[in-house]
């Protein structure tokens, strides 16, 4: 083990969307899979303090830690490779240390100085990198730089890069996502913009000392030494990055062109033994030869963008994985579903999921979709507000409270069965203001909830503002709904079921941030369970 922490950046030229957040999170993979204790994080050039207040169709999903930092998707990515939990610290944006230099200046932190970019945003960004690794003793920590190298607004992150590199020599390194395009009319994969973007970066001061080449064909030795020697690189430091059919393949790709091997060389690390990928492995060889399919319905309104449900289909992946089965995920669009149009929109599916989401947009939609799997039951999972929906759909059609809802779309509905609790109407701001993070929550023994678990005492992370009503559980557990989840401090209720349905389960709460490679999480295997029973 080394004595100090070695930093690893990895940043992005060409154009976005190259995958960095995958090539971290499985370089990351190998380094722990040699035994490394390594964490990665990601700097965001934007101005938002968080993505909390951003729209899904922007930037996807909101991923959320225990410590309840709303947080880049990529997060997601990095606890699904590692099954290390990630935490506010792992995910700053450019809003954050803007906030934070701001605040000291206000406080007279800077005694009179001038507040410049250089040195005091780039000392902010310097100090976030170094807390990562103090805050968890790690060997390696892997910072992601959000953006395209070249962007206005990466600039301070890039100076901070160089900065770094400057004063921990031996202790830092740059890997270099970049695109090698296939030109067809040519046939060939063409060089420039790699050699333009490393360019920039030299502009910038910042020698890289790694190049993962993303291409769609493969990068010949020839090919390899022409990068090589215009960018200044070794020519085994040149990584051919090519498309692969899941992102779960890249840590064995990567490996197989020594980007682990090359990354320990040149960060002075030792290479040890060959890393352990065992259960990496059996994990890509369960998936891809499954032994059943089902069919799931996911019914949401950000549907087109299918970004916005990360964690919910990676979710589905590992569960799949665990049932030796292939889950198809069928898009629905909630605005679409009618009470006339349910029963064909719907045929044929295996389990219905309801997502989670804000606003009234799709709503009914969404209820009818929960009424259609509890009359017919098909399996049912509902998260966040489609566990809002279900208790809805079971006010209205069960206990016949016509027009029951939530308070979120109907303020002055007479049945509000879902509703704000007193300390978040305290609440004005938009940003960071909901019941965020891990709260414990108790199960009721032998629901489907316990049998999935396998334990009464879970923890699981929120994102919410309104909450089950519990003036009106004696009226649900009555009629056959039941409360199967508490929270042991609040009483609120964070899962409900129909016991007399073949599977029907709402949390309040989102399971699909905590499912991993190395843990699928146990009310995914559940429903995945269910719906292959269902199916058979
Ligand atoms: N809009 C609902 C609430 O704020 C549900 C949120 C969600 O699904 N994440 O309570």
């Amino acid at each position: 083990m080394s004595n100090s922490t070695k930093y690893v950046f990895v940043t992005g030229g060409v154009t976005s969307s190259l995958g960095k957040g995958i090539i971290a999170a499985s370089l990351a993979k190998l380094l722990q899979a040699r035994g490394y204790s390594t964490t990665i994080q990601k700097l965001d050039p934007y101005i938002n303090i968080d993505p909390g207040t951003l729209n899904p169709y922007e930037h996807g999903e909101c991923y959320v830690t225990d410590d309840g930092a709303e947080t880049d998707l990529d997060l997601g990515h990095y606890e699904r490779f590692l099954n290390v939990p990630t935490s506010q610290a792992n995910n700053i944006t450019t809003g954050r240390i803007y906030q934070s230099v701001i605040e000291k200046e206000r406080r007279g932190d800077y005694l009179g100085k001038t507040v410049q970019v250089i040195p005091h945003i780039t000392d902010e960004i310097k100090e976030r990198i170094q807390l990562v690794a103090k805050n968890g003793k790690y060997d390696i920590v892997i910072t992601e730089i959000g953006g395209t190298v070249g962007d206005i607004e990466s600039l301070p992150y890039v100076e901070a890069v160089r900065q770094m590199m400057w004063e921990f020599e031996n202790d830092c390194i740059v890997v270099h996502l970049t695109l090698i395009p296939y030109l067809s009319a040519a046939g060939e994969l063409k060089t420039k913009p790699t050699q333009h973007s490393v360019k920039q970066l030299l502009e910038l001061g910042v020698q890289p000392d790694v190049l993962c080449c993303r291409t769609e064909h493969e990068l010949d030795f020839g090919l390899r030494q022409k990068i090589a020697k215009f960018c200044n690189v070794s020519v085994n430091a040149v990584i051919e990055a090519r498309d692969a059919s899941s992102i779960y393949d890249v840590p064995l790709l990567m490996h197989a062109e020594e980007l682990d091997n090359v990354v320990l060389d040149k960060l002075g690390l030792s290479k040890k033994a060959k890393p352990n990928l065992d259960n990496w492995k059996s994990f890509l060889e369960r998936l891809k030869n499954p032994k059943n399919d089902v069919t799931i319905g996911l019914v949401g309104k950000y549907v087109e963008l299918k970004d916005s449900y990360k964690s919910i289909s990676e979710a589905f992946i590992h569960a799949g994985v665990s049932n030796e089965t292939k889950v198809n995920v069928k898009w629905i669009h909630s605005e679409e579903l009618t009470p006339s149009n349910i029963g064909t929109e719907l045929a044929g599916l295996d389990g219905i999921l309801v997502a989670p989401g804000f606003g009234s947009r799709g709503i009914e939609g969404k209820i009818e979709a929960v009424r259609h799997a509890r009359e017919n039951n098909i399996p049912f999972l509902g998260i966040c507000l489609g566990m809002q929906c279900a208790v809805i759909e079971f006010a209205r059609n069960v206990l016949n409270l016509g027009d029951a809802h939530s308070t979120e779309m109907s303020e002055k509905t007479n049945a509000p069965v879902i509703s704000m609790m007193e300390e978040q109407k305290k609440i004005s701001n938009m940003g960071g203001t909901m019941r965020l993070g891990a709260y414990q929550c108790e199960l009721k023994p032998k629901s489907n909830a316990s049998l999935a678990y396998n334990t009464n005492k879970i923890s699981e992370r929120h994102r919410h503002r309104y909450e089950f009503n519990n003036d009106y559980l004696a009226a649900y557990e009555t009629a056959g709904m039941m409360a199967t989840g508490k929270n042991p401090n609040t009483g609120l209720v964070e899962i409900v079921e129909v016991p007399t349905h073949p599977w029907f389960v709402g949390v309040q709460f989102h399971p699909e941030y905590k499912s991993t490679v190395a843990q699928p999480h146990p009310i995914f295997v559940a429903f995945v369970k269910a719906a292959l029973t269902n199916k058979k």
